[in-house]
């Protein structure tokens, strides 16, 4: 049993914290694991489930981010490189290489000579030690090899390699590393109000979103991690505080992958505005994206549009003539906000990606800006601010950099997915599920078949023909940190942008389950089932 959120919460209370993070979000659980792995007393809150926010709706991957040459960001590009081969490294269950295909056309905005040296730059920028290096493949080939995409003009294809991430999966895993290294980290927790008994930030008034109840945490040092939240958390603080972040909306719409029939991921360029788009293979699956559009609505009020959608279809529709997709055929749609960094003019899409510390006069750190691919860099970058902060405040000795580059996330111990695999199949495991298993816990896929040991029953599937068992909503609950049926359905198990209905048909089983090993009335069942309906609702594209 890994500690409990109600244990973390009572002694984040009890006991005055070095560092409280706000946000749980990807940036934040990467500053509480570099905290904690340098020794300090570390706590992180998020007013919801860890990665609810924009971190589990991303575009998945990580990425040395191609289209950061055509905005010169070499160092960006430069960075996010060598992060990619980071994470390959410490989670390569959920970081795993991908093959791209960008196909370029005669008279298209990329021209074929412009792609092939961009290529070149981005090989070379990754020290030419990506995952292989770029091949350029003439139209012969690209037609052979990726038959459904526009033959009209197409002038070739360049074949590169980037990573794709369980994006929600990532954070677990990062503010599970977090946790066994002693930070005190709770879900369902916001920050209401910033202390300022003498003037300095001393830590935080907070609600327990589960409970109504509310108390303090002291902290010597408050760190605001929460994207696109920022600005607001910002303001507590000071609410004259002129805003930092210009937030961009992007939209995914998930379709299944036998409509576009797309063997590779494939890097497009929208015929309907010029911008670089993706077609992401996931499973059965294929999921479009990105839009770019600045948004202004509040970051709990994000919606994909049927304007969203449709832009997607559309671009995806010409660059694959044969699919013919229509809103009939999405399965399941996300959109995020981009915590970026406020500068002005540009279109969306030419704004920054690059990560800004601020520290306000009364003390708060704010960082902003960024990726989920250099989530690593930003949060050690905010973690050596917090540790001189420290040693400015009782004299301590500055705490050396910790390794986060080298410890293995949870589950990444193992390189050798190939035979947990095997190992797997041979508990007893049918190969979908033994597949799934791996590459959703890695070598801890292990535990999850020891909890099927025990009670045989936890390995039937959750919904038939799909390769997801109830161990893992057991496994989500007394290992994963999960506390609501929305944190097993959509962020743990994807089972609701996987399946047509959001896996309605499971729901009530689920809440059932998590009710016994819980503890749950009658009462909070029913909240569980009426708000995950209720987000189900919500996530209808009206058209
Ligand atoms: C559409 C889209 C596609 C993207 N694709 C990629 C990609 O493919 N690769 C890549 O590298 N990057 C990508 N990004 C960028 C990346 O997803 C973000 O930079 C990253 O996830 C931001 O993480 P974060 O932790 O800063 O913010 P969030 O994940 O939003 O976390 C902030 C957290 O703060 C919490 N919070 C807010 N207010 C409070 C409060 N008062 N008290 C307590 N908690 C609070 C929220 O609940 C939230 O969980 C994409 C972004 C978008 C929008």
């Amino acid at each position: 049993m890994e500690q409990t959120r109600a244990a973390a919460l009572q002694s984040m209370i009890e006991t005055p914290v070095d560092v409280l993070i706000i946000g749980g979000g990807i940036t934040g659980a990467g500053i509480a694991r570099d905290a904690a792995l340098r020794g300090f007393r570390t706590a992180v809150v998020d007013k919801a489930d860890f990665g609810a926010g924009t971190s589990s709706h991303s575009s998945r991957l990580i990425h040395g981010g191609v289209r950061y040459l055509e905005q010169r960001a070499f160092r960006l590009v430069f960075e996010a490189s060598r992060e990619r081969r980071v994470l390959l490294r410490i989670a390569p269950h959920l970081v795993r290489p991908l093959a791209f295909l960008f196909p370029v056309y005669a008279g298209g905005r990329i021209p074929a000579w412009k792609l092939r040296a961009g290529m070149w730059l981005y090989d070379l920028l990754a020290a030419f030690r990506n995952v292989r290096r770029h091949r350029w493949l003439r139209p012969k080939k690209v037609r052979r090899v990726e038959p459904g995409l526009r033959d009209r003009g197409l002038a070739g294809a360049a074949l590169y390699y980037d990573a794709q991430v369980d994006d929600a999966r990532l954070v677990i895993a990062t503010i599970r590393s977090a946790a066994r290294a002693g930070a005190l980290v709770a879900s369902y927790v916001e920050t209401t109000t910033l202390l300022k008994p003498d003037g300095r930030i001393r830590g935080a008034a907070i609600r327990d979103v589960l409970t109504g109840e509310t108390a303090t945490i002291r902290a010597n040092v408050v760190v605001n991690a929460t994207g696109p939240w920022s600005d607001a958390v910002r303001r507590l603080d000071d609410p004259a505080a002129k805003p930092l972040l210009r937030p961009t909306k992007g939209a995914h719409v998930v379709v299944p992958r036998r409509r576009m029939s797309n063997e590779h991921a494939v890097t497009l360029l929208s015929q309907i505005d010029g911008r670089v788009m993706f077609v992401l293979p996931w499973g059965e699956l294929s999921y479009i994206g990105t839009t770019d559009t600045d948004a202004d609505a509040s970051p709990d009020a994000l919606r994909v549009t049927s304007a969203d959608v449709t832009y997607l279809l559309r671009s995806a529709n010409a660059a694959f003539p044969d699919a013919h997709l229509t809103t009939n055929d999405v399965v399941s749609a996300w959109a995020g906000l981009r915590p970026l960094l406020r500068q002005d003019g540009g279109s969306p899409s030419q704004v920054s990606r690059e990560h800004f510390i601020e520290e306000s006069t009364h003390g708060l750190v704010s960082i902003v800006g960024g990726k989920l691919t250099t989530y690593r860099v930003m949060a050690r970058d905010v973690v050596d601010r917090v540790a001189k902060r420290l040693h400015e405040l009782d004299g301590r000795a500055v705490a050396p950099r910790s390794r986060t580059d080298r410890e293995p996330l949870p589950g990444g111990e193992a390189a050798e997915l190939d035979v947990l695999v095997e190992a797997a199949r041979a508990r007893g495991a049918p190969e979908p599920t033994a597949r799934h298993l791996v590459a959703s816990y890695g070598s801890e896929a292990a535990a999850v078949l020891n909890l099927v040991d025990r009670e045989r029953a936890l390995g039937e599937p959750i919904l038939a023909g799909r390769p997801e068992i109830w161990a893992e909503v057991t496994y989500a609950v007394e290992r994963e940190l999960a506390e609501r049926v929305q944190d097993v359905l959509i962020r743990r198990l994807h089972l609701f942008y996987e399946t047509r209905d959001q896996a309605h048909t499971v729901v009530a089983a689920v809440a059932h389950r998590m009710k016994k090993l819980l503890g749950w009335d009658e009462t909070r069942e029913a909240e569980e089932l009426r708000d995950y309906f209720q987000i189900v609702e919500r996530g209808r594209i009206k058209v």
